[in-house]
């Protein structure tokens, strides 16, 4: 199978195209030539954005016993329609800070550790910043992963689900979905955007039958309210078998300075990371219903 075929997914436009590269301050004085190059280089690069051909990455590593089984390749997508005050990566948010990488770079250099996925029973993980801001990209390569029998595991907040065609979920092993309140007004306050559709991306990957890590953060003061975290528990029963696992994350204030650093306000300044017992308390609301937890 090939990554070249026609785009069927849905478009990049959505939310905004990347900013990296081109040309956005045109100089005076230099004729026309240099501007009518700068225009072609960039309607290429719009192009093989458009196309999933280029996409804006944050970071990627080589990681092992997260983000999924065994040894793992994750790479950072830059861009996120969330802002949630816990993110550990506010850096991430934006596209425009990215670099511009090639789908066909990225799967080379995935490529070379197929023996390595194999041998852990590892894979790729998909992870951002908010990978369903590019889909088109993602699509490329979790296509082009399956074409390698790569495993593909997708970290998403599930917010942009609707941007995630059959197709493309037909080529992913693993959900990593963030599911950050189960109450949408603490949805809200937490990432600034509305539960619903995190909510029906979980009810739709489970009637496919994709399978399923659920991810919680647990926030003192703003997601540990017994009846948040009780509603995010019945959600997640609700989901069935498609579920195998989940992880009650306890916030950490390891992202603190990057917040300072890009000159944002970060509001969790005063938040203590949650107690052993608090965090086994809430693992237990989820364990009370047949969940996996850790
Ligand atoms: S979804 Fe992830 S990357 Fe986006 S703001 Fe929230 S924590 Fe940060």
């Amino acid at each position: 199978m090939t990554s070249t075929t026609e785009q069927t997914g849905a478009p990049v436009v959505p939310l905004g195209l990347p900013l990296v590269g081109g040309s956005h301050t045109r100089t005076q004085g230099h004729g026309t030539a240099g501007l009518e190059t700068t225009d072609a280089e960039r309607s290429e690069r719009l192009a093989a954005v458009r196309e999933g051909r280029l996409g804006s990455v944050h970071s990627w590593e080589l990681v092992t016993a997260v983000d999924g089984p065994g040894t793992r390749l994750t790479v950072f997508l830059s861009g996120c329609p969330l802002r949630c005050l816990y993110c550990h990566n506010p850096d991430t948010m934006e596209m425009r800070r990215g670099t511009d990488v090639a789908a066909d770079e990225l799967l080379t250099r995935i490529a070379r550790y197929r023996g390595v996925f194999k041998a852990t029973g590892g894979g790729i993980t998909i992870s951002g910043g908010e990978p369903l801001m590019q889909p088109a990209f993602v699509r490329r390569l979790v296509r082009g992963a399956a074409a390698m029998d790569v495993p593909v595991a997708l970290d998403t907040s599930g917010y942009l689900g609707a941007q995630a065609t059959d197709e493309m979920l037909d080529d992913v092993d693993l959900v990593l979905l963030d599911v950050k309140s189960g109450l949408p007004e603490t949805y809200k306050r937490t990432t600034g955007r509305e539960l619903q559709p995190t909510l029906d991306f979980g009810r739709r990957l489970a009637a496919r039958g994709n399978r399923m890590w659920i991810r919680f953060v647990l926030v003192p003061g703003l997601t540990d309210a017994p009846e948040n975290v009780t509603a995010v528990a019945d959600y997640v029963a609700s989901l069935g078998e498609a579920v195998e696992r989940v992880e009650v994350l306890p916030f950490h204030q390891m992202g603190r300075d990057k917040w300072a650093d890009l000159g944002m306000r970060y509001e969790l300044e005063d938040t203590e990371p949650p107690s052993h017992e608090t965090t086994e308390s809430v693992r237990d609301v989820f364990r009370a219903r047949g969940l996996t937890t850790f």
